[in-house]
């Protein structure tokens, strides 16, 4: 079995997400090598990914390399691989194209995937919002289906324009609100010839109101933002199927639209089922105040991967951007104390409130009091935690450089086809 040429404990960090890299950025003094693996050579800051996907930002805006996230960190290596299998009893894991590695400590980042609840059709058709992949895929399938409309007038009858967003949360409203702005904004200018009221956007929520995780006022406020913004709010509807050109609907209504964007679930990554742990609700593993996995002093589990319960308020935390990079980093910081033969302190975490853009100048807040804030005073406020969110100095200049390009000029200029990406839905 090969492993680090090490007599140092060896740290293996699974996931380079924000718990992940909060993780390895806390052990940087620590006397222990500290090994970080990753499917991807890039942090994603999802956050953004709805921005990547309606051309307000660039890739390099939203992905940023993992190796140079650890620049002179010594003790540290980044490989790019997939880890395709976790054995806790021997304090191994496999990987795609690794050799075996056996740890002393693991901190398992392996954030959480899309939940389709099996919907029919989803799998193969809808476009989630998750890995940058998906965002720029569906960037370039509706830039495609733009493109076509333009040269075949009939495919607007079809629906090619239309869009269903599916989910009432942070994601779907985002997704929903920034898809109006580019289509009523930029497209309404690079497509003379397209009527622009036959493009419709719809929002699908099962639910009775879209974001229930907000206070009425912002709820009420969030619906009223996005009718403004030409987006149509169906509430108590569940979508049963999707087709390349169909949505149908539990309730028998069938809606015409090539673009399905899932915003609606979440469940912790694959690999966890495999750890025969006892799972919490969502795929997700419960984890101890010190993050440790029941049983196994020796692992953490963080981020959205993680059912982390609040000290302060007995409740599960979401699975926030704050949440995961303020876990990871006490992680760190615990695993770097006890190779110091300190005892570990238990995770306490900084509420910094739930907020959501719904468009320009309009956003929510909710602090944990439950003052609450909305419209452009909370767009700044989002604006803020979200600078202080990204992983570099240069990440917070190119979102403020964009953003204010485009508040200056309502200009989106990330809307050009690069054909990476592959998409079939385009293609039918
Ligand atoms: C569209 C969207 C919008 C969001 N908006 C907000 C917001 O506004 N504010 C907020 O606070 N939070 C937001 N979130 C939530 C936030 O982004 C997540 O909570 C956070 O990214 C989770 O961090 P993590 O480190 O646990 O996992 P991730 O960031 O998902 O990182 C997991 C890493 O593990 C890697 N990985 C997975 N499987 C494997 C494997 N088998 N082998 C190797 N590597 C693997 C992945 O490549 C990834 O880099 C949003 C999430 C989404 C999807």
């Amino acid at each position: 079995m090969a492993n680090v040429q090490s007599r140092r404990p060896l740290v293996l960090v699974l996931g380079g997400g924000f718990a992940g890299i909060g993780a390895a950025r806390n052990l940087k003094d620590a006397d222990a090598d500290v090994v970080l693996v990753d499917a991807h050579d890039y942090h994603t800051f999802q956050p953004l990914l709805y921005q990547l996907a309606t051309g307000l930002l660039e890739p390099s805006a939203v992905g940023h390399s993992l190796r140079d996230l650890v620049h002179g960190q010594d003790n540290t290596t980044i490989h790019k691989d997939s880890v395709t299998a976790i054995d806790l009893a021997a304090r191994e894991v496999r990987f795609a194209e690794l050799a075996p590695l056996t740890y002393d400590y693991l901190v398992l980042a392996l954030g959480a995937e899309v939940n389709f609840f099996g919907t029919d059709g989803a799998t193969e058709h809808a476009f989630p919002m998750y890995t940058l992949r998906d965002a720029v895929r569906l960037k370039e399938h509706v830039l495609g289906r733009w493109e076509a409309a333009d040269k075949d007038p009939s495919l607007i009858e079809d629906g090619a324009l239309n869009v269903v967003v599916v989910g009432g949360g942070p994601t779907g409203v985002e997704s929903a609100g920034a898809l109006a702005e580019l289509y009523r904004g930029d497209f309404a200018k690079d497509y003379p010839n397209v009527p622009q009221q036959k493009a419709r956007i719809v929002l699908v929520e099962a639910g009775p109101e879209i974001f229930s995780m907000f206070k009425p006022n912002l709820r009420e406020y969030a619906e009223k933002a996005l009718t403004k913004r030409t987006v149509e709010v169906m509430t108590g509807e569940l979508v049963s199927s999707v087709t390349p050109t169909r949505v149908a609907l539990k309730s028998g209504a069938t809606l015409e639209a090539h673009t399905l964007v899932w915003g609606a679930g979440l469940q912790g990554n694959q690999l966890v089922q495999s750890l025969g742990l006892e799972l919490e609700r969502g795929n997700r593993i419960g984890v101890g105040p010190d993050l440790t996995v029941t049983g196994h002093p020796e692992v953490y589990a963080l981020g959205d991967i993680a059912a982390i319960t609040d000290a302060k308020t007995d409740q599960v935390l979401p699975q926030l951007g704050s949440v995961s990079l303020q876990s990871g980093e006490h992680a760190g910081e615990s695993i770097a104390g006890r190779l110091e033969g300190k005892e570990p302190k238990p995770f306490e975490y900084r509420d910094k409130g739930t907020m959501a853009a719904i468009g320009r100048g309009a956003a929510v807040v909710q602090m944990l009091g439950g003052r609450t804030m909305k419209g452009r005073k909370a767009q700044v406020a989002w604006s803020t935690v979200h600078l202080a969110l990204l992983p570099t100095n240069e990440d917070r200049a190119k979102a403020i450089v964009d953003w204010a390009g485009s508040a200056l000029t309502h200009q989106r200029t990330g809307r050009i086809t690069v054909g990476a990406e592959a998409d079939q839905r385009s293609e039918t």
